[in-house]
């Protein structure tokens, strides 16, 4: 099995076509930052960033956010997906980790965040971390020969759905799984030595086992390394950061194009 985690800024419509002829073999992880920034402006809700004291970044997720999040992931993005999966005949079950109990979270009750140089507690936030995985809907579809196609929200402690990483969540089902790969694609050639250069493209990428990650210019990509992490910690063998935007993605990652973390 592979697991594939789409990013919002990759093209859809090729990682689809590409995906003809794996059904069964391969379970869609996608989160889609994009939709979820459209939807937050017609619908009025603030879209509101956490800066850690430690100067991570995510998303502030009240009780609004949670559900903006939710109605375009669920809503926009993964009816999107469908319908190109379908369209190239690649017959695909959407599910969230509220399904079958798939994904379990622990919501972050209080959390310090920096405001105004400040640093203040936040307790309405609704993400957290995924805490388990219960990976037998997707071997009961994968089976039957489906592509899983699987988004945040997960199931939180008290069965409230938490919001968490799309990366994470991937990185957890492919341990889950026992999944030989992980590819994360996303609309960079793959993991850069220095992110404004293009032509600085890592062939091979080495994780230190804690700590802080090298390379991760961003918060996006901060997020994709401590995943592979995550993934290679819990035993995916092949872990890779790729370029969703080339005619052939998912196949151009299995040839090894883009980065592998190790
Ligand atoms: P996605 O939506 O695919 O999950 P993000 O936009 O959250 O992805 O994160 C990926 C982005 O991280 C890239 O498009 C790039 O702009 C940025 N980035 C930051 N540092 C790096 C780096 N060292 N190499 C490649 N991309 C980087």
């Amino acid at each position: 099995v592979t697991v594939v985690k789409c990013g919002g800024a990759v093209p859809a419509e090729a990682v689809c076509a590409d995906l003809a002829g794996r059904a069964g073999e391969v379970v869609l992880v996608h989160g889609g930052a994009p939709e979820i920034e459209r939807l937050s402006g017609e619908l009025g809700v603030a879209s509101r960033t956490l800066v850690s004291p430690s100067g991570v970044t995510s998303r502030h997720t009240d009780p609004a956010m949670l559900d903006v999040v939710t109605l375009a992931l669920t809503g926009r993005a993964k009816p999107r997906l469908l319908r190109a999966l379908a369209g190239h005949g690649v017959p695909a079950v959407g599910l969230t980790g509220l399904d079958g109990g798939l994904l379990r979270a622990r919501r972050k009750a209080a959390q310090r965040t920096v405001r105004d140089g400040r640093t203040v507690v936040v307790r309405d936030d609704h993400s957290g971390r995924v805490t388990g995985v219960r990976p037998r809907v997707l071997r009961v579809l994968l089976d039957a020969g489906f592509v899983p196609v699987v988004s945040p929200p997960a199931t939180g402690e008290d069965g409230a759905p938490v919001n968490v990483d799309a990366d994470r969540a991937a990185a957890a089902i492919a341990a889950a799984l026992g999944a030989e790969r992980l590819v994360l694609l996303t609309a960079a050639p793959g993991v850069l030595r220095d992110a404004l250069d293009a032509a600085s493209l890592l062939d091979r990428c080495a994780l230190p086992r804690e700590g802080p990650v090298p390379h991760a210019a961003s918060g996006g990509m901060h997020r994709k390394l401590i995943a592979a992490r995550e993934a290679l910690l819990a035993g995916v063998p092949r872990v890779s950061v790729c370029d969703g935007r080339l005619p052939r993605p998912l196949t151009a990652a299995l040839d090894g194009a883009g980065t592998t973390l190790e």
